[in-house]
């Protein structure tokens, strides 16, 4: 067998390994001393940078989740904004000097529309108070079904938000039960048909494939319902079941071939429908090419418990936690922190971790990474600094015009390929965290080693 074919058997055996949305991920974070944001502030001049704040409520911990959030915890959020206005007095004054304006805000959770329309107007005020927008400040939230309300749609009109993601899931009733969300298809048709009547520039929907039970035909079913509502983007995960998540416990073991077939049947479902396809997860209504943005440099500073902040080479955040007593322990932290700007869990990345960072950020997005840019920025060739990437072309994977980019094969096995380019050293740090955590995955491939 050759080197192709031997790759392409491993990648489609499984191709969920690890989905690369930000690198390195949380697990491989450590504690840090001494250090402060206010030797990091200066970065934060002028304008450009984006701003993110974590609300960490829901109704419900869905079985699949393994983000930042915690259940049942209503009576909790006031007591939470206060900590949120304590962290963004003390960035505010140490930004101050350096004349910080930042040019997007997103509101992500957890479900930030869990907060009461009076406490979505307070978490606006506060961010107005105290940081400073540039005019056209693109301003992006998260809703659910359930939580989604014309009073609570008004509050961020009223905000300027100019794309808000619903995370429907499924339209299938069934399927919902089996992910363990709270609302059902009718409840979320009609919140969808509530939040589009509302005219935001543009609207998302979530969707997962890959949920027991679920076929090629139920899936493209949802998605054909979405369509009615005439979506701007639709994002398709692929269900993960990692880090003690409640379908842990359950025993549920998703079926990669399975996830896989339904992926590409939904891809050429939308393909044909008017979208185009931006990367493995991402389709967005209309035709032509998503333009060239360089990012992964950026700064962006996160308010709130559970985001990460990029300052630099420095990415820091509170400690990973999914389980609820472990989000309970970190939410204690946060709101009992007198000095919100030390920074005391996070990474500060090498020189070779950047370059990797760099790589990842544009090769699983279309138009992928151009060549003459990173050797402007490294100094180096991209293909010799990641001879992994030649194997990928020969492959026919990755692809070249002025840009590297992912095929049509490609992208459909970026959550294979995409985990390759993590460092030995990332790869032992994030394995050695699911080694301490009950009920995690091995999802780190071991091939990192021989980048
Ligand atoms: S998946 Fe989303 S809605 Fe469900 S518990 Fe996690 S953060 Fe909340």
């Amino acid at each position: 067998m050759g080197a192709c074919d031997e790759l392409r058997e491993a990648a489609y055996q499984n191709p969920y390994l690890q989905y690369m949305y930000s690198y390195p991920h949380k697990t491989a974070y450590r504690p840090l001393e001494n250090l402060s944001l206010k030797e990091y502030a200066p970065l934060f001049a002028g304008g450009g940078h984006g701003l993110y704040l974590h609300i960490p409520f829901c109704e419900t911990k869905c079985g699949y989740c393994n983000l930042f959030s915690v259940a049942g915890e209503d009576a909790a959020a006031d007591r939470y904004l206060d900590a949120v206005e304590r962290q963004c007095r003390q960035y505010a004054a140490l930004l101050k000097p350096y004349g910080a304006e930042f040019s997007e805000a997103v509101i992500g959770g957890g479900t930030p529309f869990f907060l009461t329309g009076a406490q979505m107007e307070r978490m606006f005020d506060l961010l107005d108070t105290y940081f400073c927008f540039h005019a056209d400040r693109g301003l992006i939230i998260e809703t659910a079904p359930n939580q989604t309300t014309a009073e609570k749609l008004a509050v961020i009109r009223r905000a300027g938000a100019v794309r808000v993601s619903m995370g429907v899931q499924s339209f299938s009733d069934r399927e919902l039960a089996v992910l363990g969300r709270r609302h059902d298809a009718a409840r979320a048709m009609e919140a969808l048909a509530l939040l589009k009547s509302f005219d935001f520039p543009c609207v998302n929907v979530d969707f997962i494939y890959g949920i027991p039970g679920q076929t090629a035909e139920s899936l493209c079913a949802s998605l054909s319902k979405a369509l009615s509502y005439e979506p701007d983007e639709i994002f398709l995960y692929p269900l993960y079941v990692k880090h003690g998540a409640g379908l842990v416990r359950k025993g549920v073991v998703p079926d990669p071939a399975a996830a896989y077939a339904q992926y590409l049947c939904a891809g050429r479902f939308l393909r044909e429908n008017g979208f185009r396809q931006d990367s493995m997860r991402r389709f967005v209504r209309g035709s032509g090419k998503r333009a060239f943005s360089e990012c992964g440099f950026g700064t962006s500073l996160a308010l709130g418990c559970g985001g990460r902040s990029y300052a630099g080479n420095l990415h820091f955040c509170s400690p990973y936690a999914i389980t609820r007593k472990d989000c309970l322990l970190r939410l204690d932290e946060y709101e009992n922190t007198d000095d919100f700007t030390r920074i005391t869990h996070g990474i500060v990345l090498s020189e070779e971790e950047i370059r990797r960072r760099y790589v990842i950020r544009h090769l699983l997005i279309c138009p992928g990474l151009e060549r003459v840019r990173y050797r402007q920025r490294f100094h180096s060739d991209v293909t010799d600094d990641f001879p992994v990437l030649k194997d990928w072309m020969e492959c026919g994977f990755v692809q070249e015009t002025e840009f590297l980019f992912l095929t049509k094969e490609g992208l459909g096995l970026s959550d294979y390929l995409g985990p390759q380019l993590i460092s030995p050293r990332v790869g032992a740090a994030m394995r050695e965290w699911e080694e301490g955590h009950e009920g995690t995955h091995d999802f780190v491939p071991r091939q990192s080693e021989k980048l």
